[in-house]
């Protein structure tokens, strides 16, 4: 039965949980869940191991999970909470002496390129400094066995990559993050994957995030076999969250690790 290991390194909005300088109850809690990482997804086939973004907390999520092999990441957007432990990566390239292979839409990797010139143009190799395999995603492509389908997902001005993960023909996984809405064409992509991760930043409506309601009506439409909620904000205790969660859907939290199974 092809399966995927998932580990949700971090779940939160863009500047964590606890918020510096918030005294909120939230910011407060001694609950570990209320603890929020920026959001991540570390995804463990049986042939490789990737990641759905580096956001700035990478180095710490890395060593929390005791991660120490990395064959690929994928990049949702550009914006700083999703890629600014991007040079964390040079461990893993250290480690085997090789470049990491980077998956990213057009203007992702365009504003990566910008931003971590050095790594794309590197004047010296080095063999601990980052050295890249990059590759503009322009269709459907393979990581080993698992075939990734990307969608364009809207995000204000603009377009993030949600991406579909499939191994022997059976959908394993969606992950949604950062938007707005699910187009159809996304949904459908996604429907009746086993799992369904969903960005849900709070209960009150954003004008680029899902809040919780939307979040509840795109996984009632797209039917996955279970759906995780990330990328929450300090509005959200995970204890009283919890209990108020539409059929299906779990809130994830940093550390939380999930079998793509079919049950
Ligand atoms: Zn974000
Ligand atoms: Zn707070
Ligand atoms: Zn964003």
């Amino acid at each position: 039965m092809p399966s995927l290991e998932l580990t949700f390194l971090g779940t939160g909005t863009s500047q964590g949980v606890p918020i510096i300088g918030c005294d909120c109850h939230v910011c407060r809690s001694k609950d570990p869940r209320d603890n929020r990482t920026r959001t991540s997804l570390l995804i463990k086939a049986p042939d490789l191991h990737f990641v759905i973004d580096t956001p700035p907390d990478f180095r710490d999520q890395c060593l929390r999970e005791e991660i120490n092999r990395l064959d690929a990441a994928l990049f949702t957007h550009a914006h700083t909470d999703h890629i600014m432990g991007f040079d964390d990566m040079r461990r893993f390239c250290e480690m085997e002496d090789r470049k990491m292979p980077i998956f990213a839409g057009e203007e992702t990797m365009s504003h990566l390129r910008r931003m971590f010139q050095y790594a794309f143009d590197p004047p010296q190799i080095w063999k601990n400094y980052l050295r890249l395999s990059p590759n503009v995603i322009q269709g459907p492509f393979q990581l080993g066995e698992t075939t990734v389908l990307p969608v364009e997902l809207p995000h204000g001005k603009m377009t993030t990559t949600g991406y579909v993960f499939s191994r022997e023909g059976r959908k394993l996984l969606a992950y949604f993050t950062d938007c707005a809405s699910v187009p159809d064409v996304a949904r459908e992509a996604a429907r009746g994957a086993e799992v369904l991760v969903l960005g849900a930043l709070r209960d009150a409506p954003h004008p680029t995030h899902m809040n919780f309601e939307q979040a509840f009506k795109t996984a009632a439409a797209i039917a996955p076999g279970r759906t995780f909620l990330v990328h929450l904000c300090h509005e959200v205790a995970h204890a009283k969250k919890e209990l108020e969660m539409s059929e299906g859907c779990q809130l994830a939290y940093d550390g939380l690790k999930v079998l793509s199974t079919k049950s």
